[in-house]
């Protein structure tokens, strides 16, 4: 089979520090262009725009759109409009209903539409689902603390509307929750702290609540410095089930689990795998889960003014 040429669109952090070795590390995969308004790709044919990669530049039969929320629905409509298979990274849009047309248009265009929650990926996520399925869950408890001046250096887009701030990467521990626990989670309460400078949280309380009403109380802080803390602890029937390093590592009891057998070393490797696979099924992979979640913790919450997030 012909490898897929892909083009990147928004060559920023995630873009350097992931795509590009998942793309370059994959032979399925080839690279081939970049569309970013300043930055450069190296060794690709590089453009200013993804309107102008896809009239001027070389064949391309995938795009993966690695530009901040925001921007994420204009490009991934023009790539579907113009018959390209879309990688597109999380959160997946900045609107529920622009997110549900997407997925409306792949299947008009038919084309592959692979929305990543790339979390999902992490090492004991798959087996942390196994197990919750054998098991009954009590109680959990989410605690997700990074230092955002490491992890979003100089994003401005982040505090913007549409940004997401801290539940930027809380996006990630509910795409997680929502993976591994089998019934609807609702949101119950949730407090939103927002520097008086910014549009978008930069820690929140939040409450979840599982249908058959198990609680899960969760923690996001953008604030913290120090070890960074991405942990899932969840207290079953059987004992207690914990997810640290944001999925990467699972024990059970006092016990660590090693990975499944042939599980890729990389979140974006497996990524890539999984994006090759749905092209070559001719199938899109939507799940719109985490973000209606976020968006009902926009609707409901009580918003704290803090001060000012001097970058
Ligand atoms: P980033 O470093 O800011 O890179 C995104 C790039 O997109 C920018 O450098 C910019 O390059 C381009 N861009 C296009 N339109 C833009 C706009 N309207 N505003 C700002 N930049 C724009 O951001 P990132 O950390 O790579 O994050 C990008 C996406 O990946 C987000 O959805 C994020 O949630 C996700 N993600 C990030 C991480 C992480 O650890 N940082 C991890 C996983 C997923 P030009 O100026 O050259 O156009």
């Amino acid at each position: 089979m012909k490898p897929i040429r892909v083009g990147i669109v928004g060559v920023g952090k995630i873009a350097r520090d992931q795509h590009v070795p998942a793309i370059m590390g994959n032979s399925a995969f080839i690279f081939v262009a970049a569309a970013s308004r300043h930055a450069q790709a190296s060794g690709v044919a590089n453009f200013s725009s993804i309107e102008e990669m896809l009239a001027n530049g070389p064949d391309l039969d995938a795009v993966a759109i690695c530009t901040p929320p925001q921007a994420h629905y204009a490009a991934a409509k023009l790539a579907l409009a113009k018959g390209k298979h879309v990688l597109l990274e999380k959160p997946p849009c900045s609107s529920l209903t622009q997110f549900e047309n997407l997925a409306r248009l792949a299947r008009i265009a038919d084309r592959t539409l692979y929305q990543t929650w790339h979390s999902r990926h992490a090492h004991a996520v798959a087996p942390a689902g196994r197990l919750l399925q054998q098991r009954d869950l009590r109680r959990g408890c989410v605690t997700w603390k990074e230092d955002v001046r490491q992890w979003h250096p100089g994003q401005t887009w982040i505090w913007e509307p549409g940004g997401f701030g801290v539940l930027d990467p809380g996006i990630n521990a509910i795409s997680i929750l929502t993976e591994i626990i089998a019934e609807p989670i609702f949101i119950r309460s949730a407090c939103l702290h927002v520097p008086s400078n910014c549009a978008a949280p930069i820690a929140a309380e939040l409450e979840f609540v599982t249908d058959r009403g198990v609680r899960i109380s969760t923690v996001l802080d953008f604030r913290h410095t120090g070890t960074q803390t991405w942990d899932i602890e969840l207290a079953t029937d059987q004992g207690p089930i914990k997810l640290s390093a944001g999925g990467g590592q699972l024990t059970v009891g006092s016990n660590a689990v090693p990975p499944d057998p042939g599980a890729l070393a990389n979140e974006y490797e497996s990524v890539y795998q999984r994006f090759a696979q749905l092209i070559r099924e001719e199938k899109s992979e939507v799940d719109v889960r985490p973000l209606r979640l976020v968006a009902d913790i926009f609707l409901i919450a009580r918003y704290i003014s803090v001060e000012p997030f001097i970058p």
